[in-house]
């Protein structure tokens, strides 16, 4: 919490400013580090300053004038030993204009900063900063901060308030100085006051890299933050307690036996790691990765069985009605001769057939498949010991939290596993995800071939028409996903019609199929399951079936407009194919000229397979925001550490952060309640 003597001192505008900035303490102030720094240290001269980069420089005023071509402006003419130019602002108040008249009558200097162009006049200066010196003001002796700020704050009132900051906060130091010293860390106090202030003779460039030690010392000690918020979670996770799930292990043993295929080495391992965790007194809270097509499902599915044969309830939820109704028909067709109840449970159920299913849940249900209709009001498990939910990334924490709350009829929360085909970066894993228990899948099951991935310009559409119906007249099954059409789904629905339409007329005598977002439920699940049966050799689709869709006859894929799809995406479109013994294929259509950016995204698709990669430069092109989307919420984004530039540093806070909770838990306190305040109270919601 805030405490009064904390509190920043500000008239109430300006401090509902600060809050945007999520500036509410002194402490925050402090830790309010510059974007970049401006070098106010010298002065330059009209005649040999460069028009690259900012200069400074001191003039005097010769004129003043406002004229109004082509939009009412404000001019002066300045002057130094050196030469003359103009300065020119399109924003400016009366009080602008009095005062460098003042300054052209009183023959007063200005020290102006800002970037030189070449002008209709000579060099000019547009909206400098600027303000009158005394004579013979003496220059700064550190570079000027700039810092990240929001409308309505001044540079100026932002270093003002964070000068004050700095003289009264606590900035003491909470690490220990031998180990600070061991890894070149200067103090806390030392690093901010840098910072803020560089002495002269810091390199420019070592601030602007962020690789000065200062910097170093601030991306720990954030880094630590989030590694001791996250492991307190995780810690207090354990506290609680949850159904003890005993293994006896006859179910899923008739279940493995009745499967035409053996698992893994890697999915026994990860069963068994899930077998310990559900036999805890406390919640599992476990991650399972695992690239696109690498058996998950019979996984989880182990796991359900461990459950059901403990007298629990299991839920599985997926993030499309499509993929729901896709684990309902194979974990029924899985269990359902092994004598357990699957009940089935989605938003587009009629009203009757949605009662009978709550009813089911509410009773006799052994495992509970569906969509976000898992979580609403009105349904009520009756047992619930496990909560499965798979492509987590597609879900917000709220939804998940939402699920685990529904063994609300029991006294302990249910275990829980979450499932995620689009892999996590091991800095990501160990930094965003770190309170949570992970498992990878590393291995494909045998017998697939890898997916050939082909870049073709769509001026060669006619081309790939005809592979397809190759493809198709040899029992080959073909997905076609239309363009992407993010900005409207209006829009989007239209393109997937036309792409029918077109393809129909260009593919006549094969059997085309249509299934998009906006289709009713049944009318998804049907296309779905004439395509599964092989009733369609051309599946003509929407994003909808970038997740989870497991048909292992089609092996070719035609994406069009590549180029507009998101490297994640375009990974798990690619992995609905090659799911069968026949050696597929992947045409990524793209239309010319390709941005760089889009052409460097084609490349890492092209040259590679393995999910991991693929989201490790997907990290570097984006940067973390996109992956850790739905856990902002609680999570504290990280301002100043890069996960990828910064990982040594990474597994440096881990280690310090389990040592001070163990050694010396309120250092670790204070140490969050400097970098979150009252943000940490949000982590453990
Ligand atoms: P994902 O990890 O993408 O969810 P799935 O669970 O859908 O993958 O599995 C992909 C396909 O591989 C399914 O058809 C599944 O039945 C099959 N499969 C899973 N494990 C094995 C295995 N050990 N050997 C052969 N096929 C397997
Ligand atoms: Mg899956």
């Amino acid at each position: 919490m805030t405490t009064a003597a904390d509190a920043i001192e500000a008239p109430p505008a300006l401090k509902a400013r600060l809050d945007k900035l999520d500036l509410t303490r002194k402490g925050d102030l402090v830790l309010h580090l510059p974007l970049r720094y401006e070098d106010e240290t010298q002065i330059d001269t009209i005649a040999t300053a460069e028009n690259a980069g900012p200069v400074q420089l001191e003039v005097t005023v010769r004129e003043v004038s406002v004229q109004y071509h082509p939009r009412r402006q404000l001019v002066a003419r300045v002057a130094d030993d050196s030469g003359e130019m103009t300065l020119r602002f399109l924003n400016f108040y009366g009080s602008q204009i009095r005062q460098l008249e003042r300054a052209r009558d009183e023959g007063g200097k200005l020290r102006v900063f800002g970037e030189l162009r070449p002008g209709f006049l000579g060099d000019e200066m547009v909206h400098p900063r600027y303000r009158p010196i005394k004579d013979g003001e003496r220059l700064p002796e550190s570079l000027t901060p700039v810092y990240p700020t929001t409308a309505g704050v001044s540079q100026a009132v932002l270093r003002k308030h964070i000068a004050a900051a700095l003289a009264e906060a606590d900035l003491c130091e909470l690490l220990d100085d031998a180990w600070c010293r061991d890894h070149d860390f200067p103090p806390f106090d030392a690093a901010v006051r840098l910072l803020h202030a560089p002495p002269p003779g810091v390199p420019e460039s070592d601030l602007q890299s962020r690789q000065h030690p200062a910097w170093r010392r601030i991306k720990f000690d954030e880094l630590l933050a989030q590694q001791l918020s996250l492991r307190r979670a995780y810690l207090s996770r354990r506290q609680r307690g949850a159904p003890r799930i005993a293994p006896v292990g006859a179910l899923s043993q008739r279940l493995l036996e009745s499967l035409p295929f053996a698992l893994t080495a890697a999915q026994r391992r990860v069963a068994s790691e899930i077998v310990d965790d559900l036999s805890q007194p406390y919640p599992m809270q476990r991650l399972l990765q695992g690239d696109v097509g690498s058996g998950k499902t019979i996984v989880a599915t182990l796991a359900a069985c461990q459950a059901i044969e403990a007298g629990y309830q299991a839920a599985f939820m997926a993030p499309t009605e499509i993929l729901a109704g896709q684990h309902y028909l194979k974990l029924r067709a899985w269990l359902e001769p092994l004598g357990v109840e699957v009940a089935w449970l989605s938003g587009s159920q009629k009203k009757a057939a949605k009662q009978a299913s709550r009813q089911q849940v509410a009773n006799t249900a052994q495992l509970v498949v569906g969509t976000h209709a898992l979580i609403q009001d009105g349904v009520d498990f009756a047992r619930l010991g496990l909560a499965i939910v798979d492509e987590q990334h597609r879900f917000g924490v709220a939804q998940r939290l939402e699920l685990r709350r529904k063994g609300k009829k029991m006294a302990e929360p249910p275990h829980q596993l979450m499932m995620s085909a689009t892999p996590i970066p091991r800095t990501l894993a160990m930094s965003y995800y770190a309170d949570l228990d992970v498992s990878v899948l590393d291995e494909l099951p045998p017998g697939r071939s890898p997916v050939r991935t082909r870049l073709v310009s769509d001026t060669r559409r006619d081309e790939v028409i005809e592979r397809v119906r190759g493809a198709a007249e040899a029992g080959r099954q073909v997905y076609w996903v239309c363009p992407l059409i993010e900005e409207s789904e209006k829009l989007q629905l239209q393109t997937a019609l036309d792409t029918h339409a077109v393809l129909s007329r260009e593919l006549a005598g094969l059997r085309v199929g249509l299934v998009h977002g906006r289709l009713k439920a049944e009318e998804k699940a049907a296309a779905m399951a004439a395509f599964a049966a092989g009733e369609i050799d051309v599946l003509v689709a929407t994003t909808v079936i970038e997740v989870g869709v497991d048909v292992p006859n089609a092996s070719l894929m035609v994406i069009e407009h590549a180029e507009r799809f998101g490297l994640a995406q375009l990974h798990q479109l690619r992995g609905r194919v090659g799911r069968g013994r026949e050696a597929s294929i992947c045409v990524l259509l793209y239309q010319t000229p390709l941005s760089p950016i889009a052409r460097e995204r084609l490349k890492v698709i092209f040259e590679n397979t393995d999910g991991f990669e693929i989201a490790r430069q997907d990290l570097r092109l984006r940067g973390p925001g996109e992956f850790v989307g739905s856990r902002q919420s609680g999570v504290p984004l990280l301002r100043y550490a890069d996960l990828e530039a910064d990982a040594e540093l990474i597994d440096l806070a881990r280690e310090m952060a389990e040592y001070l909770l163990r050694e010396a838990p309120e250092l670790a306190a204070r140490h969050l309640t400097r970098w979150l305040g009252s943000r940490e109270e949000l982590l453990k919601a």
